[in-house]
């Protein structure tokens, strides 16, 4: 803990960190060239399940650099939910294409596969399924669609680093899928991102306009424009100490999210997080719904008084002014609207102790059992 506010998220950096981050800037290899990268990729393919995978400078250049791979462009449509971080939808419009949002379901929070049929066009080439708070997104249905309509599958993985669904890996599930290593990820490489993919030919194509579209053969030499999105050395040391520790950290959130959940589930009208049978969440942010976006401001500002950092839930993409032009007259989206309203994320640092959880959990359940709030 840094003094007395509670943080949401809080990176644990060591001593391998200190070591490792020190070798590569001792070593000169400062730049995108050198060891750790290679290396953070072999261990982070392996832990996906997947068979390559391509370190970038974050996870919104990841996204974009995948979108490109997999052929999206000027005149294609991707279906993305309206519930998630605008990066995700903004990846979409860097390439030209447009992007179909879609509402959330109840279950998951995440993309609502019944409302994926009417979004596809003759235009729609891929979906991004984005694993919300750490929550395995619908994948077999996603994937059934997907099928049938031969569209592709970018899983948005950035908050669910080792969730899994039917027993695979997020990040194994489609063509490819994007993490992201920011600070308050679940593992962190300050910035820093990854694509992951069993095909060969997107992970070339990847590794190529990676590096600004230059031949892998001939120096110099570019048969296509590309883009500077590497990921250093330096950031790979760095997430390569971290490797160490993923399965450390993941056990912590689900531990932490499994105490919270015992002392909040006796206080009425609050939900607790959505947990799926064969899934495996990764609880990124442990997070609730109150009963409405009265209570939930009201709940956020005495956490903040007795120093309790919390976070709203992100606003529906949709529903922010640069937006507006990629949705239709009429539709709405009401579920991802209900719960952005309601939804609170809490401390869920992996440094968390017991007594941390329940002084939170109280403070919690003397706003909701307030008889003025409602
Ligand atoms: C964090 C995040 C991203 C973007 O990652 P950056 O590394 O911050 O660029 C994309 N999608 C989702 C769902 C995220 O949470």
């Amino acid at each position: 803990m840094n003094g007395k506010t509670i943080p949401v998220a809080e990176p644990e950096i060591g001593e391998k960190e200190l070591q490792l981050v020190t070798e590569a800037v001792k070593s000169g290899w400062v730049s995108s060239r050198g060891k750790f990268i290679s290396e953070f990729e072999e261990q982070f393919a392996r832990f996906c399940g997947t068979e390559y995978a391509i370190a970038t400078s974050n996870g919104t250049t990841a996204l974009h650099l995948a979108l490109v791979s997999l052929g999206i462009g000027k005149n294609h449509e991707v279906i993305v939910p309206t519930l998630t971080f605008a990066a995700t939808a903004n990846a979409v419009i860097y390439t030209g294409a447009k992007p179909a949002f879609v509402d959330s379901e109840w279950e998951t929070w995440n993309i609502d596969p019944k409302k994926i049929r009417p979004k596809i066009t003759k235009d729609t080439k891929a979906i991004i399924p984005v694993h919300l708070l750490g929550h395995p997104a619908e994948m077999k249905q996603i994937l059934e669609i997907a099928e049938e309509h031969d569209l592709l599958i970018l899983e948005d993985a950035a908050e669910a680093h080792g969730a899994t669904y039917n027993g695979h890996t997020v990040g194994s599930l489609g063509d490819a899928a994007i993490f992201s290593f920011y600070g308050n990820k679940i593992i962190t490489t300050g910035e820093g991102g990854m694509i992951v993919t069993n095909d060969e030919k997107i992970a070339k194509e990847a590794r190529i306009l990676r590096d600004h579209g230059m031949s892998l053969e001939r120096r110099y030499w570019h048969s296509v424009i590309g883009y500077n999105y590497r990921m250093t050395n330096v950031q790979a040391a760095l997430g390569l100490a971290q490797m160490e520790k993923i399965d450390y950290f993941i056990e912590r959130k689900r531990e932490n999210a499994r105490i919270y959940n015992s002392l909040l589930k006796e206080i009425p009208n609050l939900v607790l997080p959505p947990k799926r049978s064969g899934t495996k969440n990764v609880y990124w942010m442990y997070s609730i719904l109150l009963k409405n976006k009265n209570v939930r401001d009201k709940l956020m500002e005495h956490l903040k008084t007795k120093g309790i950092d919390s976070r709203p839930f992100f606003f529906p993409v949709h529903s922010m002014p640069p937006y507006r032009r990629f949705v239709q007259k009429n539709e709405c989206f009401s579920v991802a609207k209900n719960l952005s309203n309601r939804g609170v994320m809490l401390p869920s640092g992996v440094g968390l102790k017991k007594d941390n959880l329940e002084y939170i959990t109280n403070e919690v359940s003397k706003v909701i059992s307030n008889p003025l709030l409602g």
